[in-house]
């Protein structure tokens, strides 16, 4: 037996283990695609996995260690690409996962990248800025030797932003005694950041959807949408779909959710959000804490966008939503994607959905490395392209192999690591 296949029996034990629900995944397209088993090994696990323990002098003079990671799942397509988050939730398993997904989005989207992945187990929530920047370099600092450009290239995720990869990008260029721009991306416009990467994966998100409804005959205006999370991902993507003629019923972080079924004025309520860093208090809507009950309110499109796990097979019978596009990396669980599949609810996976940040990443490390740079316009217009394209892909694997959204954008992104993998032969 592989140990892929052995992975997945283990996947029914532990339905909440991010890496074993990738593995899930991953099991069932290599079995569509009938994936030889040498191949199928060196897929199923990452390269390399970095841990750290870095020393931080916090300002009350005291220093504390923090543990991080840094996992490269693959790099044959080129270099890994990927966030680095910060939360106290943060394990070694959960950044495995969100390494090999990067692999298999990068490839969804065929942006010419590898998957990787890095967190440290932190609460930025309470620590000061100075204490967030000490802690940023530091753990840079540590995983120096294993990016770069050339190697593997961070971003944003959970808790991290443009200003944390601008200390990322000042203390690596330090080190290399010059600029290295391209080393992260998602940084602010004024060091090398590309126009449009804020709202990329929103976009994309939104971009998503939109194909999605032409394939269930659904019209913009005829859909309510429920949005977990109101950050970059859930935030942004709202704003653009309300724009696109969405009805936006309900919006969460992760405190509570507002919610009013006649729609709410999305930009109101970010500027509500903005101004008081809480969704309580928005006149125009009704106010809820009780969290993971927003999922299952009444609508046409539910977009999970805050973290793993939200829909599980706790919850999945109560989903009332035709279609999830998922905002988020792994919000569902494998076990709640099959009952959810079965019940004839459409997934646009994450790996698919969510690929507009690492495409407008790419065209950022792309501008860096020509020093050139693109208007919004051509930005977004790139981006579209790439996403119907990769959507248009998907559900025509999906058709060949007979299988839902997901397992067709596996088979579709393995299959093209694997095919590189045979062309370039393994070193020895
Ligand atoms: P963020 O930190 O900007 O926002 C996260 C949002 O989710 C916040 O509003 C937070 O309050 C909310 N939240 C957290 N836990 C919650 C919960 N249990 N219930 C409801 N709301 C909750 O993060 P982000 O960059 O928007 O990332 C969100 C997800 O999208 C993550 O899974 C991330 O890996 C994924 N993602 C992000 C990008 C990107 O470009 N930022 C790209 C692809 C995928």
């Amino acid at each position: 037996m592989s140990s892929g296949s052995a992975v997945a029996t283990h996947a029914q034990q532990d339905e909440f283990n991010p890496f074993l629900s990738m593995q899930t995944g991953f099991d069932t397209a290599a079995d569509h695609l009938g994936l030889e088993g040498g191949v199928r090994d060196v897929l199923s696990m990452p390269d390399r996995e970095l841990t750290v323990n870095v020393p931080v002098l916090m300002d009350d003079g005291s220093v504390r260690v923090f543990t991080g990671y840094r996992v490269q799942h693959n790099v044959l397509r080129g270099p890994g690409k990927g966030g680095i988050r910060f939360s106290p939730d943060v394990n070694l398993d959960e950044v495995r996962a969100l390494a090999a997904w990067m692999t298999w989005k990068c490839s969804v989207v065929n942006v010419p990248f590898g998957g990787a992945k890095g967190g440290v187990i932190c609460d930025p929530r309470t620590m000061s800025i100075g204490e967030q920047e000490r802690l940023t370099r530091r753990y840079t600092e540590a995983i120096i030797d294993i990016i770069g450009p050339d190697r593997d290239v961070p971003a944003p995720d959970m808790n991290t932003n443009e200003q944390t990869m601008a200390w990322i990008m000042d203390t690596y260029s330090m080190h290399e005694r010059k600029t290295s721009t391209a080393v992260v991306t998602g940084k602010p416009l004024s060091i090398g950041g590309s126009k449009g990467r804020r709202e990329a994966t929103g976009r994309g998100v939104m971009i998503s959807a939109n194909e999605a409804l032409k394939m269930i005959g659904l019209r913009p205006e005829d859909t309510r949408v429920v949005v977990q999370g109101a950050g970059n991902v859930g935030g942004l993507g709202a704003l653009l779909l309300h724009r696109e003629g969405y009805k936006i019923k309900s919006i969460s972080d992760m405190y509570g959710y507002v919610v009013n079924d006649r729609g709410l004025d999305m930009p109101a309520v970010l500027a509500h959000l903005g101004e008081n860093r809480t969704l309580e208090g928005y006149a125009e809507a009704d106010y809820e804490t009780s969290g993971k009950a927003q999922l299952e309110i009444d609508c046409e499109l539910l977009v999970p966008a805050a973290t793993e796990n939200q829909i599980t097979s706790k919850n999945a019978e109560r989903i009332k939503a035709r279609l999830i596009v998922e905002g988020a990396n792994g919000p569902t669980t494998a076990t709640a994607s099959k009952m959810l599949s079965e019940r004839g609810v459409t997934i646009v996976p994450d790996i698919l959905a969510n690929a507009g940040g690492v495409t407008v990443s790419y065209f950022e490390w792309v501008q860096n490395r020509m020093g050139y740079f693109w208007t919004e316009e051509i930005v977004n217009s790139r981006l579209e392209q790439i996403m119907v394209d990769a959507f248009c892909e998907v559900r025509q694997t999906g058709e060949k192999y007979d299988v839902d959204l997901r397992t067709a954008a596996y088979i579709l992104s393995i299959d093209r690591v694997a095919s590189v993998y045979r062309m370039r032969g393994i070193f020895s």
